[in-house]
């Protein structure tokens, strides 16, 4: 299986049209039909590592002030619980709490409802452990390279530039430059294979501080680095600054 990396940026992609929605729509017709997901949000950032171990994981509508029709939206794709007990033994020893309170936050389901619409293919999220660096994060993914043959999509769901306190929301808003710039930067760097430099969260030039002014949505990314492989081709199916400051970029390896 190719592994993916989301840019999902605003919740409202979930129910409004976009040529965003129709590339994830793209992709989920294109790519090998998974036996299962395991899906890592920027939304479930929390000092420890923990999966999904539900049957059934409930809709989580995680945000504030949108319009009804986005608290309406269920996504009742099934969990798989002996997935989230290969996930623990494959990242043994870091001890993998077994979860049965969280479910599909829209970092997974607004994405999701557009790969697979029928949500019939299980899903289970893995947590970001809020203390770990972008080393941690990369040395537990690769932990994971056996799921990619047994038929398991990873998919990493955040934004690699997300800075909310400079959103523009005129539709004919241009990106800022430094968002334009950092997103390009991270593209070079993906292709180049350069992992070091990715990993880096420490060391982020003033683009950088500027658009990771917090880790969690940067750090799915990481999760695809790790689960690389060299005979991987490497593809942006998804492309664009959304609101001045989100970063739509899509990265597929495989
Ligand atoms: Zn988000």
């Amino acid at each position: 299986m190719p592994t993916v990396f989301v840019g999902h940026g605003n919740p409202m992609h979930a129910i409004m049209p976009s040529r965003y929605t129709e590339a994830w729509e793209s992709l989920g017709r294109t790519l090998p039909r998974p036996k299962a997901i395991l899906a890592i949000s920027a939304h479930w950032f929390v000092p420890e590592t923990a999966v999904t171990a539900m049957a059934q994981p409930r809709t989580i509508h995680d945000f504030g002030g949108f319009p009804r029709a986005l608290y309406q939206v269920q996504y009742p794709a099934p969990g798989n619980p002996l997935l989230a007990q290969r996930v623990a033994d494959l990242l043994s020893p870091t001890p993998v709490r077994q979860d049965a309170a969280w479910g599909l936050d829209h970092g997974t389901w607004s994405v999701l409802k557009h790969f697979y619409p029928d949500a019939d293919i299980p899903v289970v999220q893995l947590s970001l452990d809020s203390r770990g660096n972008g080393r941690f994060h990369y040395e537990l993914a690769r932990r994971l390279a056996p799921l990619r043959d047994e038929g398991v999509l990873v998919l990493g769901s955040g934004n690699i530039v997300h800075h909310l306190g400079e959103l523009l929301w005129e539709a004919s808003a241009s990106p800022y430059d430094w968002a334009v710039r950092f997103d390009q930067k991270t593209r070079l760097a993906i292709s180049a294979g350069n992992h070091d430099a990715l990993l880096a969260l420490d060391a982020l030039d003033a683009d950088g501080r500027r658009a990771v002014p917090t880790p969690e949505h940067y750090l799915p990314l990481l999760y695809m680095l790790g689960l690389q492989r060299s005979t991987d081709q490497v593809s942006f199916p998804v492309e664009g600054i959304d609101l001045g400051s989100i970063s739509m970029t899509a990265v597929v390896m495989g």
